[in-house]
């Protein structure tokens, strides 16, 4: 038996942290919601047991140390699974991005496998089951668009935000989420952004109202670190995008675009400064 799942790339439409917790995590608020760029995870039962990983994408790692890896063997040790599977994973999202590629990895398997071994394990349980390989991985499990607070696993599902187009891009530089919080002076935050601010725009369905309430307080770690980014910020803004923000830690600069007539000047435009760059729809 053979299962296939789609594991879609997230962003942060905003990105607050709190403060530092006791347990050295960092109490956030987020809203995520996720674009039509993913992954294809094809998951195929094996009589031995045994988890292999393979992926077209050379330069993520095929063993314990893949998240998807992590995934298959926590759910094999919990429901006492005596199958194997083999997984490939067909990488499109950039890895080490912000767009929670993993973890969405993660998210797929749980998903794929609960199906493929007739699990029953419902979403919730999933979700917990996820939260103990990364923040990210329990919204990854049932996508749409939500408030994650905690330290991303506790979620509230909210409506989508106006439909429009994302262009994503991605500096040739690779950054480590857990050296950007680290580095965060959580605080000494200069400008927070507002929860409030970005549901009422999609209460309202304003796209202008969602374009100004955009936020990351990353931004402040990583656009010091990498001017890069601060360059391919201003460049998506001066070439017309409405709303530009940094997803998660970074690298990747998401830009919202309301018209599609624009879509194709930017996405040309951003490609004479970066090679990783999608015009993608969000996925509502
Ligand atoms: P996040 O936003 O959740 O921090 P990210 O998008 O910045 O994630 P990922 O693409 O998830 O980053 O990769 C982060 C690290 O995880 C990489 O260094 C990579 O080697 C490792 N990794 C483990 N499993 C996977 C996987 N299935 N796909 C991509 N990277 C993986």
């Amino acid at each position: 038996m053979k299962v296939f799942e789609k594991a879609p790339a997230k962003i942060n439409l905003m990105l607050d942290v709190l403060h530092k917790r006791e347990d050295g995590y960092h109490e956030v608020e987020m809203i995520m919601t996720m674009v039509d760029l993913a992954d294809r995870i094809e998951m195929q039962e094996l009589p031995r047991d045994t988890i292999i990983i393979s992926s077209q994408a050379g330069y993520i790692p095929l063993d314990e140390k893949n998240l998807a890896f992590q995934a298959a063997r926590l759910i094999k040790e919990r429901y006492d699974v005596k199958q194997g599977v083999y997984i490939h994973l067909d990488k499109k999202i950039p890895v080490a991005a912000g767009l929670a590629g993993g973890s969405s990895d993660a998210a797929a398997t749980l998903r794929g496998l609960n199906r493929l071994w007739q699990l029953g394990i419902p979403t919730p349980e999933l979700q917990r089951l996820g939260a103990e390989l990364g923040s990210d991985v329990p919204f990854c499990v049932t996508g749409g668009t939500a408030i994650a607070r905690g330290r991303g696993e506790k979620l509230e599902p909210i409506e989508a935000p106006p439909q429009c187009w994302v262009i994503l891009a991605k500096p040739p530089i690779n950054v480590s989420t857990a050296d950007i919080y680290g580095k965060l002076r959580a605080g000494h935050i200069q400008r927070h952004p507002s929860v409030a601010k970005v549901l009422e725009a999609i209460r309202l369905k304003r796209f202008d109202l969602l374009c100004d309430g955009l936020g990351n307080v990353l931004e402040e770690v990583t656009l010091d670190l990498y001017p890069e980014v601060r360059q391919l910020k201003e460049c998506m803004l001066r070439l017309g995008a409405e709303g530009v923000l940094m997803s998660g830690s970074g690298p990747t600069v998401f830009g919202l675009v309301s018209k599609e007539a624009k879509v194709a000047r930017i996405y040309n435009g951003l490609r004479g400064f970066c090679k990783d760059v999608y015009a993608v729809r969000l996925l509502t």
